[in-house]
């Protein structure tokens, strides 16, 4: 269905970090920092709207335990956790994945965002929509 498919079925090696009956974790092979990890459910879904409670349940406790590996056996000191979700946000393999990306001091990544302010009315108008 996609590459990520693919992996999961052992047609493309990857480093595998650890895996169970729903999630899968290894390598990105192209990494931001060293042992910048993915985390994925091995079911394809393309998003954060199609994925089971079930299986994004088992991708966070993924999440949570590449973290403790990052920082216990790397020594990494923290770390981002960052899902493009969609193609407009970068999401360039559509199939559900979180990326763990070790952080360093001086590391020289930047993940600085570009905040502007609401205008009068506006975060009210929002919040309107979001809960009518
Ligand atoms: P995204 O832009 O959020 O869709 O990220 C996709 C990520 O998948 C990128 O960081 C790629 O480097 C990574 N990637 C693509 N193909 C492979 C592969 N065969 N093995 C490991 N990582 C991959
Ligand atoms: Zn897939």
């Amino acid at each position: 269905m996609c590459i990520f498919c693919d992996i999961v079925e052992g047609k493309i090696p990857v480093q595998k970090i650890f895996e169970n009956d729903l999630v899968l974790v290894f390598l990105d092979h192209r990494p931001i920092n060293t042992g910048h990890a993915l985390v994925i459910p091995k079911t394809h879904y393309a998003n954060l709207e199609e994925v089971s409670e079930e299986a994004l349940i088992a991708v966070a406790l993924a999440i949570k335990k590449i973290g403790g590996l990052l920082k216990t056996k790397l020594a990494v000191p923290g770390y981002n956790v960052c899902e493009n979700n969609d193609g407009i946000a970068g999401q360039e393999v559509p199939h559900l994945h979180f990326h763990v990306i070790p952080r360093q001091e001086n590391d020289g990544i930047s993940h600085q965002w570009p905040h502007r302010e609401y205008n009068p009315g506006e975060a009210e108008e929002i919040i309107k929509k979001l809960l009518t």
